[in-house]
């Protein structure tokens, strides 16, 4: 590769429009490349850079999406000032194996008179789906939009948003959508905080006690696997939360699936709260025990 080529696919090259990013797809997969897609809502962090590199190894192309989506924001949540920083992103994916940024337009994504919702069922109802309603019909709008702009053959997903992960690929499953939704793990701070775009909005204080949602999952892993009862772990991770002064919104192990009661297959330990107006979650797999817990 000559020096012009190599600098071209060191930068990824941005695009705003729909049609753009979708007809560049199309064409590379009509060479046969496979493509990757990363959605994300910017103030990109190791977290998303992660996604980003598994779909580089997987993928001949990858695609990263910027879109701070309006529609899963509830009316007194922080769309206003969710961080934004374009020009930072594209260095953050710079040398990375990112070959577009699609970086549209509210209103390339919802044209005027807008008036289609996707709502999910199933995993979307609990946890998220009821301390913010409209949170994950926004996310599923808007996730089945840009796979219409991206039509990828593989989506990469953190399973950080765990709930999320299930409503995705509830979706795709439902809609028969043609790609594949790839969950790649948590990506942590050294104290185990796990990395969000939202630990920005921390005082110095609540940082430290944010450190008590990762303790308590990692306490719910550890008595899952000594074979303790699920009511016991969820107090467990209640009182250690509780002990730092979050005001816990949930603290539930549960099918990692469905999201319902604990069966015999895999568990996810969920928890949410709030630290002053910040709202964190964290959640850990909990692999299948065979029994109902
Ligand atoms: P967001 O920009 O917060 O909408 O996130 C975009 C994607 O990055 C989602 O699939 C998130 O689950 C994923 N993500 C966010 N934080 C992390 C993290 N700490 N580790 C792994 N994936 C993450």
């Amino acid at each position: 590769m000559g020096e012009a080529a190599e600098a071209a696919a060191a930068q990824p090259r941005l695009l705003g429009l729909p049609g753009e990013i979708r007809a560049e797809v199309v064409a590379t997969q009509a060479l046969g490349r496979r493509v990757g897609f990363v959605p994300t809502m910017g103030a990109l962090h190791a977290g998303h850079l992660a996604l980003v590199e598994r779909a580089a190894a997987d993928c001949d192309d990858v695609v990263v999406s910027v879109f701070v989506n309006p529609t899963q924001f509830g009316p007194h949540e922080d769309f206003a000032r969710y961080p934004r920083n374009l020009a930072a992103d594209l260095s953050l994916l710079a040398g990375r194996g990112v070959r577009w940024v699609f970086a549209p337009a509210v209103e390339s994504m919802y044209p005027p008179g807008h008036a289609t919702r996707i709502e999910v069922g199933g995993p979307a109802i609990g946890f998220e789906g009821v301390i913010r309603p409209a949170h994950f019909s926004g996310v599923a709008t808007v996730v089945c939009r840009l796979f219409q702009c991206v039509p990828a053959d593989a989506a990469y997903f953190g399973a950080k948003d765990w709930q999320q992960t299930r409503v995705v690929a509830r979706m795709v499953a439902d809609l028969g959508l043609p790609l594949t939704v790839v969950v790649c793990p948590t990506v942590r701070e050294p104290d185990g905080l796990a990395m969000s775009s939202r630990n920005a909005y921390l005082s110095a204080g609540d940082r430290e006690r944010a450190v008590s949602l990762s303790r308590a999952v990692a306490e719910a892993e550890a008595l899952w696997s000594s074979g303790s009862e699920v009511a016991a772990i969820e107090m467990a991770m209640r009182a250690c939360m509780v002990d730092r002064g979050v005001e816990v919104e949930y603290a539930a192990v549960v099918d990692a699936e469905s999201l319902g009661p604990v069966s015999a297959g895999a568990a996810v330990a969920l928890v949410a709260g709030r630290l002053g107006s910040t709202r964190l979650l964290d959640n850990a797999l909990l692999p299948a025990r065979g029994g109902s817990g």
